[in-house]
């Protein structure tokens, strides 16, 4: 068996733990003469661990190594796209004429950003086949509500009276969070046996009340929604819009615009698809674009150009508002649109290419080993389920638990819902071969010994500083509190 990385097998203490009276890295008595703490703030400190600067920066720089990283290793976490970030794009925003800035400057002094974020506009425009773009949104789920809120606006402008939002059983579970944010009513949609929508299965759900679609293509089991140009044309017939979530654009660029399959909101989820780290909580970003007539609805402001000059644009008089302070999280911004540039068009088109044909790669050597769901093709990620390792008691979370031993991050698990047991694996374009044929031989190796040896896997992981876990007691019975 490979063996898991070395470096998590420290037994870090707390910092309670390590604290020696006495010790001391920054005295708080003795603040910046600048800013001197408030009196009453000084006295009470509380039951704070004395440490040295060495100790305390140690204990830090050991707990980060416990992580596992998408810069330490393979990371097929679906529906995620936890792919490799150029560093180069970190050069980009740590550029003090951007680093320095502050959003108060006036329009004169800030032209440069201004023409980036413009410039990022116009870039998911082309990308998406839309005509307007806010990139004020903080992360995915916040584009969502921004575009549902933007639904919204045009249903009481045009006074339809229309509160429902269909969302098929595949979506993830912020789209119907989103909705009923946004004070629509959800009904959800099942999916046909293929995998994806059937026009059919809408038709039927259509009514008067209906406000629109919220559709994630490829959808998160990785199918392309065969049937989403027929689904749009149905709900436009009937007045209703439909939002798209763009988290799974990198299986679509440079080959498809949602605006052309009839999408009429998306969001993108920049650190998804156009290379910012996530996973830690942020920031990320969730630009939305828009067709035509929903322009009037954008948040504001926007950038324009006027004369070669980048200005704000708060003419946008049907505006949902304000969704974000200040402009959106502009290093997100500026690394995205490093990105793009770097690659251009031909270059985004081969990350859906290499996207796609990872995932297939993957699914054609590993189904003979692991039951698939859906015969469809899939594009960038494929979901296999337990089925056949569950006749000798093996499950999803064994499988997943066993990958851990072997020094990967193990892929999502049981979602999405509606496949029972699903491992959904997301590879993403920046693997290689190797690599993907790594974790391949891994799953192999996994799947023989849920055959042969199948009590093994109960027990993993085991290389790793804690066992098993109860995942569930975590959940419920959190320890927050020292002591
Ligand atoms: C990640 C994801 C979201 C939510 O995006 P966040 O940036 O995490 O808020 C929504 N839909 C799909 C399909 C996703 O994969």
């Amino acid at each position: 068996m490979a063996k898991a990385n070395q470096h998590i097998a420290y037994r870090e203490k707390l910092l309670f733990e390590l604290s020696r009276e006495g010790k001391r890295g920054v005295t708080l008595e003795d603040p910046l003469p600048d800013f001197p703490l408030p009196e009453d703030r000084r006295k009470d400190l509380g039951n704070l661990p004395s440490l040295s600067e060495s100790e305390v920066v140690r204990h830090f720089i050991r707990l980060s190594h416990l992580n596992f990283a998408v810069d330490l290793g393979f990371y097929p976490l679906g529906s995620c796209t936890m792919k490799y970030n150029p560093k180069v794009n970190e050069q980009v925003v740590k550029n003090e004429n951007f680093s320095m800035l502050h959003p108060y400057l006036p329009e004169e002094k800030v032209q440069g950003i201004l023409e980036a974020m413009y410039l990022l506009q116009n870039a998911l425009i082309e990308i998406s086949g839309l005509s307007a773009v806010t990139l004020q949104p903080a992360a995915g789920a916040h584009g969502e509500l921004t575009g549902m809120m933007i639904m919204k606006a045009f249903h009481a402008d045009h006074n339809t009276g229309k509160d429902t939002v269909l969302i098929p059983d595949t979506a993830h579970g912020t789209n119907p969070a989103s909705c009923r944010m946004a004070g629509f009513k959800v009904i959800p949609v099942k999916v046909g046996k293929e995998g994806y929508l059937h026009l059919e299965d809408v038709k039927k759900l259509m009514n008067d009340n209906i406000a629109g679609i919220m559709i994630t293509n490829p959808n998160t089991l990785g199918i392309y929604e065969e049937e989403l140009h027929k689904i749009a044309e149905l709900l436009h017939e009937n007045n209703a819009l439909v939002y798209g979530d763009g988290a799974n654009m990198n299986a679509l660029m440079g080959y498809a615009k949602p605006g052309d399959i009839g999408i009429d909101i998306l969001h993108f989820n920049l650190h998804k698809t156009f290379s910012t780290p996530h996973g830690g909580g942020g920031p990320g970003a969730g630009p939305v674009a828009v067709r035509e007539d929903l322009k009037q609805y954008l948040p504001v402001p926007v950038v324009d150009e006027k004369d070669g000059k980048y200005y704000l644009s708060y003419e946008i008089p049907k505006s949902i508002g304000k969704v974000k302070a200040f402009y959106g999280h502009t290093s997100v911004i500026l690394k995205a649109l490093a990105y793009i540039l770097v690659l251009g068009g031909d270059g985004l088109k081969e990350v859906s290419e290499i996207a796609v044909l990872n995932a297939c790669y993957i699914r054609e050597r590993l189904r003979k080993y692991y039951h698939l769901p859906f015969e469809t093709p899939n594009m960038h990620e494929v979901v296999f389920t337990d089925k056949f390792q569950l006749e000798n008691g093996i499950t999803t979370m064994d499988i997943a638990k066993a990958l851990i031993d072997r020094g990967f991050h193990p892929p999502t698990v049981y979602f999405p819902l509606v496949v029972k047991d699903a491992l959904m694996i997301e590879p993403t374009e920046t693997e290689s071969k190797e690599e993907l044929d790594n974790f391949i031989d891994a799953m192999i190796e996994i799947a023989k010994i849920a055959r042969e040896n199948p009590e093994e896997l109960h027990n993993a992981p085991q290389n790793t500083i804690v066992g098993r876990l109860d995942e569930v007691r975590a959940a419920r019975h959190p320890k927050l509190k020292f002591g």
